[in-house]
């Protein structure tokens, strides 16, 4: 295993996050930011990764499959990773039943499979967000891994299912589960920081690039001198990082990290599957795991 593993992932949501995160369905002015995305931005991060012949996965809700097919075929034609992130893009808390969000992810997994002809090993949760049924669907349904959950920043390890957090006692986090958690964190996602939105005073966007991307290297440095066998998982989308005046800084970022020593870019698949060869039982993981930084062997 490499000494640090980064995996760039890209949520492609398109115009699926105006219409489900920003209730925006009559508004085309809204739509054609995710539209940017789609004709615009995934190009030129396509044209990059190539560049560095970096690994990247690609999180694409089925709405953006079936509304934008040329752009998500050129992302299975260009050999990159496509996972699962929904078929719409809502949050699985806000399904009336089990059997609804269910539907939903079936009809995601089938999206992707019409595209690339095999079906996705991995989830990352609309809004990074979970209903008490999320993680017995993806169980039921065979997913070897997610990224949604923020428990460990830089370490992998099994989702604990099975939580309880009662009103009048403590909480209960329950016990491993087989799936495997590539962290997913907000510290290292490009939306909140750097998209105007209008009607969420937390998300008005305009963050300094360069705070935001200071952000990831000082996280990525910390991790590479500190967590052995560390995964970086950043998550970024086309409408956002794809904007000309991110780019050079995104360049620069794969460039810094490609110069270090023993790092390896990878698909979230690979990530999960050198996880899980390492640790095979989830029911002999350990909580001390998430502290003992120095395991490397
Ligand atoms: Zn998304």
């Amino acid at each position: 295993m490499s000494r640090a593993t980064v995996c760039i992932s890209y949520h492609f949501d398109a115009v699926s996050t105006w219409l489900w995160s920003y209730d925006s369905w009559d508004m085309p002015t809204r739509h054609s930011r995710g539209v940017f995305g789609a004709e615009i931005g995934a190009h030129r991060l396509l044209d990059l990764h190539d560049e560095y012949d970096a690994d990247a996965t690609w999180c694409i809700p089925g709405h953006t499959i079936e509304s934008f097919p040329e752009i998500c075929g050129e992302v299975a034609d260009r050999g990159y990773d496509i996972q699962h992130h929904g078929w719409t893009h809502r949050g699985p808390s806000t399904y009336e039943s089990r059997e609804a969000e269910q539907a939903d992810i079936e009809r995601g997994i089938d999206a992707i499979y019409d595209l690339t002809g095999e079906k996705p090993t991995g989830y990352a949760s609309p809004a990074w967000d979970f209903s008490e049924h999320t993680l017995e669907i993806l169980l039921d349904l065979g997913f070897e891994w997610d990224s949604s959950i923020m428990t460990s920043d830089f370490k992998p390890h099994y989702v604990y299912g099975g939580w309880e957090a009662p009103e009048d006692g403590a909480y209960d986090r329950g016990e491993p589960v087989d799936i495997v958690e590539l962290p997913a964190s907000w510290e290292r996602d490009d939306f909140p920081a750097l998209t105007y939105t209008w009607s969420r005073p937390h998300r008005m966007g305009y963050v300094s690039e360069d705070s935001l991307f200071r952000r990831w290297y000082d996280q990525f440095d910390w991790m590479y001198e500190h967590v052995d066998g560390g995964v970086f998982v950043l998550t970024l989308h086309p409408q956002v990082i794809g904007q000309a005046h991110r780019l050079q800084r995104l360049d620069a970022l794969l460039d810094h990290v490609s110069s270090k020593p023993d790092v390896a870019f990878s698909t979230m698949d690979e990530a999960a599957s050198a996880f899980r060869e390492k640790n095979p039982d989830p029911s002999a993981f350990r909580d001390d795991y998430f502290f003992s930084h120095r395991d490397r062997t």
